[in-house]
């Protein structure tokens, strides 16, 4: 007998059990790869899905088999309602985490392991403060640093997302690994992706090649250890030997992943994106509001997933900055 397959399997038979919640447009931080610097346009804030309308849809989504949620943004903590958000989501099955830029994230501890959060994915893309400044245009490198040691020290296990941009900050790879000596986190090389107004040029991408050159250029092949991947992982894993911690690459650019994808994002406007680059959205909150089935709208947007970043398989299509512009802006999508 036939069953109805479930909504969140695609064409190619991917299950996406893995939601990523974007709480908020907006940031303390100005990151010059995912803000851009005319800033972006801001949702008024009744077009933003509120606490109890976030909690019904990952409602939805769980029981259609959810059960890994990630809160992003922008910057998930600039949200004022954002422990009441936490504790309505850690009623649901799933596992909990969150994405942050950790400028004060040190407030929010207690309530993040009351709500069962043991992996935190926090941005720094430098280990220097002045360059932070050059790239975020705040001077908050202390606090962001203080607070990734702290977190370590609670037990959280702590993954370093940094954006490698040729001529920025690509000088630091072996800093970055040299920090995973003496520190038990997952350091993430992620390579710079185009987004709607981040200035993105192919040639400010530093490849997952690249990085491994640089690695191998300091350390033997005996040295660097290549890790079991998890399973529907982004990201090439590796450790240095002898190194408390790790080192991952995400290469969504020379090497995409989309096979294993079982992600989807949940837009701060309550849209859904079936993938990063895509361009349509389906919009869940207009629909909840007025009492409408979500459901239909989620297998329509499932169903019509492309194979690869949205379509854009070939680096000539996704090499080409205007392919993006119909696309948001990273700050509004939620990575
Ligand atoms: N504010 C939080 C933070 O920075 O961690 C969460 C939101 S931020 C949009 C999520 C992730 O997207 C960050 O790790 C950031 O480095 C990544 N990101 C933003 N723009 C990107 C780009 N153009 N290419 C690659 N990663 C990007
Ligand atoms: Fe803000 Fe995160 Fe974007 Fe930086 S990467 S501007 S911290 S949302
Ligand atoms: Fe999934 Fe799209 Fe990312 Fe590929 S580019 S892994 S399909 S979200």
């Amino acid at each position: 007998m036939n069953q109805t397959p479930s909504p969140l399997t695609d064409t190619f038979g991917r299950h996406h059990n893995y939601l990523r919640i974007s709480l908020t447009e907006r940031c303390n931080l100005r990151c010059s790869y995912c803000m851009p610097v005319d800033g972006v346009k801001l949702s008024p804030a009744s077009h933003l899905m509120n606490a109890e309308e976030i909690y019904s849809i990952a409602k939805t989504f769980v029981k259609f088999g959810v059960d890994k949620i990630r809160l992003t943004g922008g910057e998930p903590l600039v949200r004022k309602d954002f422990p009441q958000i936490l504790e309505l989501l850690s009623t649901l099955n799933v596992e909990l985490s969150i994405t942050s830029n950790a400028v004060s994230i040190d407030r929010h501890i207690d309530l993040l392991k009351k709500s069962g959060v043991k992996t935190i994915n926090i941005s720094l893309d430098t280990l220097s403060a002045e360059r932070f400044h050059t790239i975020t245009f705040r001077d908050y490198f202390d606090r962001v640093y203080q607070n990734i040691l702290k977190l370590i020290d609670e037990g959280f296990l702590v993954k370093i997302n940094a954006v490698l941009m040729r001529g920025i900050n690509d000088d630091e790879i072996l800093d970055f690994i040299a920090f995973t000596k003496t520190h038990p986190i997952v350091f993430r090389f992620i390579e710079f992706m185009p987004f709607d107004g981040n200035q993105w040029k192919r040639e400010k991408t530093v490849s997952y090649q690249e990085i491994m050159e640089q690695i191998q250029g300091k350390y033997s092949n005996d040295q660097i250890i290549r890790l079991q991947d998890a399973p529907n992982d982004t990201s090439k894993n590796y450790t240095i030997k002898g190194h408390q911690g790790t080192f991952a690459i995400i290469s969504t650019v020379t090497h995409p992943f989309c096979d294993q994808c079982n992600r989807i994002r949940l837009t701060a406007n309550g849209q859904l994106k079936n993938c990063l680059f895509s361009k349509k959205e389906n919009d869940l909150l207009s629909a909840l509001r007025s009492n409408q089935d979500i459901e239909p709208i989620i297998r329509q947007s499932i169903s019509s997933k492309f194979a690869v970043r949205s379509g854009l398989d070939g680096p000539e299509s996704f090499e080409d900055p205007k392919q993006h512009e119909q696309n948001r802006s990273m700050i509004t999508i939620g990575g």
